[in-house]
């Protein structure tokens, strides 16, 4: 006997990874470069040389038992203090070590901080299109997840919907600016008008009520200026922060937990957090990964290349006649399936060795995920067989 969910869940993987997995099969069928895959979101830009370097100075200089011995499970404190300081220096946080809490990712922060926040039947509110694996860990939280749709053709905040969705047993509204999957970015006015509507919501429901931004793009943004800073709009705010994409380093698992220290009660929202990571079995974060961090504070892979593979495409299918919004940040556009079923579009850009991701997934229907963190020779030659593809529509 296994638990029948667990089961379910392990035997159907994600689409993406299916997707992922074929491409894997397909490319060693046919060759890497006849296969135009776009599927996953893995940074295809090496990690900056100073991760590799602070890698081999720790290794060289730190004697082994530290080095891969436990750390606390909240984390290395000078780990978390460089971290704190970073954050208040960047965004004039005011953050405090003592509510910094390092982890495995942002898929980990996600998972400990709704095992935190939830009791059984408590709602998260998430905007979609949405990130598919928000709904196992809300699950697995006991929670509820609420999809509220985004505007139309932009993907950014619908606050009015978000208002009629607010109810005694909503607990989190779960953002993610940057977006995946379509590389959205909400701008401060959209992120006031959401404090400002939450503020209302506790008052007029007498309810503590979290807003919890999950970041792992946060520097992947191709516009001016800096973003804003979710927890200096709103008190109860927990950042679920990830080195995989601004440092291109997915499969080393490192990331945090930010507890806003406006956050009332935050002393026991983090013990909380602690609670659940203990609970999840996580015990510390990579510990070899958590001290390269503070020698590489501020620094992100070179997004230039994500930036110029973007313009080319934005460019190259919109004139063949796909319907796009740009993306302003992380490295995934949306595209407008040319038929309303986008299952069946991406099995036709299948035949035309193009890997694209269905929206159904992500919560919409009628688009497709493309994500562009790939070689520019992925992006070049995948360039006539979009063509072909939207030809055959035009016929
Ligand atoms: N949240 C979003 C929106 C993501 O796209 C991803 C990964 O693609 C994650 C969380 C998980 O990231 P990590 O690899 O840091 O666990």
């Amino acid at each position: 006997m296994v638990s029948q969910k667990m089961f379910e869940l392990g035997r159907r993987s994600s689409k993406i990874r299916q997707i992922a997995e074929y491409g894997r099969a397909r490319k060693a069928e046919i060759g890497n470069e006849k296969v135009f895959d776009f599927s996953l979101g893995n940074p295809s830009i090496p990690a900056p040389e100073k991760v590799r370097e602070e890698l081999i100075r720790l290794i060289e200089t730190t004697p082994a038992e530290v080095l891969h011995g436990y750390t606390s499970s909240a984390g290395d404190m000078g780990v978390r203090e460089s971290i704190a300081k970073y954050l208040s220096e960047t965004f004039g946080a005011n953050a405090d070590a003592s509510l910094i809490y390092m982890t495995c990712g942002a898929a980990a922060s996600l998972c400990i901080s709704f095992t935190a926040l939830l009791a059984k039947g408590d709602e998260v509110i998430v905007p979609s299109p949405y990130f598919p694996e928000y709904k196992v860990f809300i699950e697995k939280a006991g929670g509820v997840t609420v999809t509220v749709p985004c505007e139309d053709k932009t993907f950014k905040l619908d606050i009015k919907a978000i208002e009629a969705a607010i109810n005694e047993r909503t607990r989190i509204v779960l953002i993610n600016t940057p977006n995946n999957p379509t590389g959205a970015v909400y701008s401060e006015r959209e992120i006031k008008a959401l404090a400002d509507l939450m503020q209302k919501k506790e008052k007029e429901l007498n309810r503590e009520i979290y807003l919890l931004s999950d970041e792992p793009y946060r520097e992947l943004y191709y516009g001016e200026g800096k973003l804003p800073f979710v927890p200096n709009y709103y008190k109860r705010s927990i950042v679920a922060y990830s080195y995989s994409k601004s440092l291109s380093l997915p499969g080393e698992r490192i990331g945090y937990i930010f507890v806003s220290p406006e956050c009332p009660s935050a002393d026991d929202v983090f013990a909380a957090v602690c609670g659940a990571g203990r609970s999840l079995g996580y015990v510390c974060a990579p510990a070899l990964f958590q001290r390269m961090i503070p020698g590489v504070l501020g620094l992100t892979s070179d997004i230039s290349e994500y930036r110029e593979n973007r313009e080319i495409l934005v460019g190259a299918l919109t004139e063949m006649g796909y319907e796009l919004t740009p993306p302003d940040g992380a490295f995934y556009m949306f595209i407008k399936s040319p038929e309303d079923d986008a299952e069946l579009f991406c099995e036709r850009a299948k035949k035309h060795e193009i890997l694209l991701v269905p929206s159904d997934d992500f919560g919409v229907k009628g688009y497709a995920r493309l994500a562009y963190c790939t070689s520019r020779a992925t992006v070049i030659n995948s360039l006539p067989a979009f063509k072909a593809l939207m030809d055959e529509y035009k016929k």
